[in-house]
């Protein structure tokens, strides 16, 4: 027989979906994916989340989640799934190990870090090009750092980089910060923080390890090398809806297109946070759209089994 409901993600929005559900007594199977916690399970504090006034670490929030999620009759599956037929129902899902049926589905995949595309990016990754300042940070005591992106997060980990780098540049394509007033100040007034601004990085270079990158004037095209031990990329992000494309209907970016109470365009197949809001992008938001999704969910399947009942009376 068919399980009711698969949440597929385990980020803030499948999480919370989950505890939504456990407590609808939807029993849901929660497929947690190759990283648990999502984005935020990368991130260093946590300082925005309400009920938590002194702020706690992203990998703690998720895993307070998790228990909550569980203690309502979550059941965690860790795996990843890897492909979808949503064509009928049951939907069928495919692990790399075995095959699940479910009557609905709610996708929380989120979104990963946008790469630069630049040389010298793939072939130095973990060896001097990081996307995760709590991974990698450590690596760079006492080192050059330089951290590309305008936006809030190049700005938060830029801050928490300044714990272990000597010095931490900040590079941003154009003359205006994208991130937050409070971050941007706090980066101000931090005196291991340089900015260059209007400047992009064109390739990295090494020998084994990252030794320097080249950098172009976006305003007079001039290019010149900086030395640089850890290369951080805080550029943005991209859904992760690849094994949905064909099934489900989405925009030219690549994330899922919902209504306003985030039905995808099939019936019984619901998304939350990341993977169709590419407005918000936080934590609690990304929550918020996983008590929602839930919520459909279990509308959903209570009109499926009055359905179900009302046939097998007549
Ligand atoms: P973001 O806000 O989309 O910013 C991306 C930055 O990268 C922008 O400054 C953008 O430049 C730059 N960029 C994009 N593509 C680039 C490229 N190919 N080359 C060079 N630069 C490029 O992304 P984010 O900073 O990851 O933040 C995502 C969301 O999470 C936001 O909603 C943010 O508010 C939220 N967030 C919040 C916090 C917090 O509240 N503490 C912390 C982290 C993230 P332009 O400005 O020129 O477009």
């Amino acid at each position: 027989m068919a399980d009711k409901l698969a949440i597929i993600g385990a980020g803030p929005a499948g999480l919370t979906a989950a505890l939504y559900a456990g407590r609808a007594f939807l029993e849901p199977l929660v497929f947690v994916g190759p990283s648990f916690g999502g984005q935020i399970a990368t991130t260093t504090e946590v300082e925005n989340f309400p009920g938590f006034p002194n702020g706690l670490q992203g990998p703690e929030l998720t895993a307070l989640m998790r228990e909550q999620a569980e203690k309502f009759g979550a059941r965690m599956v860790e795996e990843t799934i890897e492909k979808v037929d949503f064509s009928r129902r049951p939907f069928r899902l495919w692990s790399s190990s075995r095959e699940y049926e479910v009557e609905a589905v709610i996708v929380a995949t989120g979104a990963t870090p946008r790469k630069l595309g630049i040389p010298g990016e793939e072939e130095f990754i973990g060896r001097g090009v990081s996307y995760c300042a709590t991974c990698d940070g450590f690596f760079f005591r006492d080192k050059e750092i330089m951290v590309v992106g305008g936006g809030d997060s190049a700005f938060q980990e830029g801050l928490f980089l300044t714990k272990f780098g000597r010095r931490v540049r900040i590079v941003h394509r154009r003359d205006e910060f994208r991130a937050g007033a409070v971050l941007q100040q706090r980066a101000m007034q931090n005196p291991k923080i340089e900015f260059i601004k209007s400047a992009v990085v064109e390739r990295i270079i090494g020998n084994g390890k990252v030794s320097e990158v080249v950098l172009k004037s976006t305003k007079t095209g001039e290019t010149w090398t900086e030395p640089v031990d850890g290369f951080f990329v805080f550029i943005g992000h991209e859904p992760n809806t690849q094994m949905f494309k064909g099934q489900l209907a989405m925009d030219d970016d690549g994330y899922l297109i919902v209504d306003k109470r985030l039905h995808t365009s099939v019936p019984g197949v619901f998304a939350a946070g990341e993977v169709h809001d590419n407005w918000f992008k936080q934590a609690i938001t990304s929550a918020g759209f996983g008590c929602m999704a839930a919520m459909e969910a279990e509308k959903f399947l209570a009109a499926l089994e009055s359905e179900r009942t009302g046939a097998a009376a007549r």
